[in-house]
């Protein structure tokens, strides 16, 4: 067995357990490799292991990558976005998980009606205020859901963040709960057009909190691959 399929065994039966141990079902929690500064080689064993999520933060990655991966599998943007690279991916992705801002919304409508699509995103949450993250703090979250609901081209799916980084992944567990919650109270109010089936949280060091905290996708880099020497 390869290094890379003994590590993803590992932490597909990491995530096995906390969805068992919080009494959910393991179709509920999607696995999205982060495959960011990897090289295709990379990716393409990670494919014949079964994986098609991949998640990338660079606008330029994902360009390079979904021209040379040739099985059919799913990028997801996870990184900061500019508004003006936005016409390079929109078609790409199955999935942004970074919208953050108005003016990344409207960019978004714009591009996606002009070639006829309809792109789903998620809302990142800022939920620990810190200065290094991007995302909006939680109480604009809803206001500005209610704004980009007129948007027709941009479907909302639900909400997402990064925890600050921590050895200790129970440091993680308020933030996580605190996105949850979030989740759930605007999911109550059934706005048209809105969904909050997604909430993309946890990390290599703190995934297993996520799940038993309600994360349906976990966004997983070097607990599968290996330390990166970038960051
Ligand atoms: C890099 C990155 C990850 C994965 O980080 P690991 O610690 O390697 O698992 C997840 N989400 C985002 C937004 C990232 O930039």
């Amino acid at each position: 067995m390869s290094s890379m399929e003994e590590a993803l065994n590992g932490v597909k039966g990491n995530i096995a357990w906390a969805v068992t141990s919080s009494g959910r079902r393991s179709q509920d929690v999607e696995l999205i490799a982060v495959t960011k500064t990897l090289p295709v080689e990379t990716i393409n064993e990670a494919v014949g292991l079964g994986m098609r999520h991949f998640g990338e933060n660079k606008v330029q990655e994902i360009r390079e990558k979904y021209e040379r991966v040739s099985t059919p599998v799913s990028w997801h943007m996870i990184g900061h976005l500019q508004s003006n690279k936005v016409k390079y991916i929109i078609d790409k992705v199955c999935l942004i998980h970074s919208l953050d801002r108005m003016s990344l919304a409207k960019e978004l409508e714009k591009r996606a009606a002009a070639q006829k699509l309809c792109i789903s995103v998620l809302i990142q949450v800022n939920v620990a205020q810190e200065e290094s993250k991007h995302g909006m703090a939680v109480e604009e979250v809803l206001p500005f859901i209610r704004r980009v609901q007129k948007f027709k081209q941009i479907h909302v799916r639900g909400l997402m963040t990064m925890a600050p980084h921590n050895d200790d992944a129970e440091a993680a567990r308020p933030i996580f709960r605190r996105l949850s919650e979030l989740k759930e109270e605007i999911s109550q109010l059934e706005l048209a057009g809105v969904d909050m089936d997604i909430l993309s949280m946890g990390m290599s060091n703190d995934y297993m909190v996520a799940i038993e905290e309600g994360a349906t996708m976990v966004r997983v880099g070097s607990a599968i691959f290996g330390s990166r020497t970038d960051t």
